[in-house]
């Protein structure tokens, strides 16, 4: 049985503020762990720890930072398989996607280690003589990281890593459902020698503590991955307390499919965007516009693909898609595959549950044809394994109703034809925008976020994460 903690200064602590059961989704019966909750007085010293661990951490040089980081990437992946298989008991995602999630967060710390030696600023010819001007970087001081359950360890990674290496302190609140997973992940952090204060995890509901991290103590940065709907909010009360913030929110992402596309290559990615992980990918592909022309091939082949789609309990190495996360998740995600049922066409289907599976939180995917632009399967982010199926006429209508979303994370075009392939990269509303290649997916070293409502606009990752966590100044000296 595993139990959450906090590790707050360099110190574990099991806060007392409640409990709440962990099931495993697959099974939900089964009983993996214990959530223990936070309260207000956690974040404050939180807070305290690592605002006082702040001076010293960022006072190390680039290259000692980097050592630290090198050595959690090592230990991370000494201990990996142990954090993939507690990340599929407690949210569970297929085991072969989160083995490769778990590589991704041991790259991303390796990647991030590299930037603490790489040159930054610019030297600026200044207009007066003997005078040198030039930018440096400069850490923003103690950021909060706010997390969602559906990358338990890449998505913190992805922000905790950068966050460190410019030398600010950490306050991580994981979601509720991937804590025991964050736990885990800290104990391997603080083995690895990471020093007190300089990360600290708060465990606790977001509707408790969420206020206290945003309006109670005095954050620096907040960095929040989740809904639409807590990120505008987060976004308000930072905007409200002129504190830099980057919030990466919803999608209902595209793929058009155009008339000229291979259906034997592309409709192996097509299924792939939207139904790994369950659909529960901020850049899963919840719409699927198909060109009149190859709607009726390309309808069979898709029916065919998702017929075979394997789905299981998420330590089955052979499951292609695994349950929904949690009780909330499966209510949410049944009652649009309800809506699907009552007023639209069932195009495809997945079988039911494997064997051993019947004690899940199953939803067997579904792709749902004839509806609306207005229909809420439509425009609403489902997080689940659904998506809809709209036909276009020809290349600027599959591109106007992509645009036609209040989201713009990531959108994808199938075709062989180069010029509607820079059309649709120039057009199409979304900050990730792929030719021949599935919505989800993205590369850890290149910008990620998106436009509209999925994001504030700033960008993860790559290089847009060193912007993201420092300050610029610009320095003059005269020589005197
Ligand atoms: P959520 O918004 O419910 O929760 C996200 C995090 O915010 C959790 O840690 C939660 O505890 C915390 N939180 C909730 N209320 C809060 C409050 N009032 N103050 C502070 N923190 C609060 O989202 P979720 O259900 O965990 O994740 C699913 C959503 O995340 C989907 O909408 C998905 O598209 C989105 N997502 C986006 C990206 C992206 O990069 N754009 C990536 C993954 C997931």
């Amino acid at each position: 049985m595993w139990n959450s903690r906090n590790w707050i200064g360099g110190e574990w602590i099991t806060p007392s503020a409640g409990t709440c059961a962990v099931n495993n989704p697959s099974c939900v019966q089964e009983q993996v762990g214990v959530l223990h909750l936070s309260d207000a007085s956690q974040v404050i010293q939180a807070e305290e720890a690592a605002r006082s661990a702040l001076a010293s951490w960022s006072r190390l040089t680039g290259a000692a930072r980097a050592e630290h980081l090198y050595r959690l990437a090592g230990s991370l992946e000494s201990n990996a398989e142990e954090v993939v298989r507690l990340a599929c008991l407690e949210m569970g995602k297929p085991i072969a996607e989160m083995r490769g999630e778990v590589m991704r967060g041991v790259h991303l710390l390796r990647y991030y280690a590299a930037e603490g030696v790489r040159a930054v600023g610019a030297v600026i010819p200044s207009s007066e003589r003997d005078v040198l001007q030039y930018t440096k970087k400069v850490p923003l001081g103690v950021v909060g990281v706010i997390t969602p359950w559906n990358f338990p360890v890449a998505i913190p990674i992805w922000k905790i890593a950068p966050a460190l290496i410019c030398g600010n302190t950490v306050i991580w609140k994981p979601a509720e459902i991937a804590s025991l997973t964050a736990t885990r992940l800290v104990e391997i952090f603080a083995e690895a020698g990471l020093p007190p204060g300089v990360l600290n995890l708060v465990v606790g509901k977001g509707s408790q503590i969420g206020d206290v991290l945003l309006e109670k103590i005095s954050l620096d940065a907040v960095s929040f991955t989740g809904s639409t709907a807590t990120g505008t909010r987060i976004a308000q009360l930072c905007a409200k307390r002129n504190i830099k913030y980057q919030t990466e929110m919803g999608g209902k992402n595209a793929a058009i499919v155009l008339n000229d596309a291979d259906l034997e290559k592309i409709v192996p990615m097509v299924v792939s965007g939207a139904f790994r992980s369950a659909g529960q990918k901020c850049t899963a592909t919840s719409r699927i516009i198909v060109e009149s022309g190859i709607y009726d091939a390309f309808a069979s082949a898709l029916q065919r693909a998702v017929a075979e789609l394997k789905l299981a309990p998420a330590l089955d190495p052979s499951a292609y898609l695994g349950p929904v996360a949690s009780s909330s998740q499966y209510g949410a995600v049944t009652s649009f595959v309800q809506l699907a049922r009552k007023e639209a066409e069932i195009l495809a289907e997945g079988p039911p549950p494997a064997t051993g599976g019947e004690q899940g939180y199953f939803i067997r995917p579904i792709v749902a044809a004839g509806l609306n632009v207005q229909h809420p399967l439509v425009r609403e982010e489902v997080f689940g394994p659904v998506a809809a199926v709209l036909q276009a006429s020809d290349f600027d209508e599959a591109v106007s109703l992509c645009n036609q979303s209040v989201y713009g994370l990531s959108a994808s075009l199938f075709t062989e034809n180069l010029s509607y392939a820079h059309r649709f990269l120039d057009e199409a509303q979304a900050g990730m925008v792929r030719v021949n290649q599935e919505t989800a997916g993205v590369e850890y070293q290149a910008p990620f976020g998106g436009m509209k409502l999925s994001s504030s606009h700033t960008r993860e990752q790559g290089q847009a994460a060193l912007d993201f966590y420092t300050e610029t100044k610009t320095c003059a000296i005269r020589y005197v």
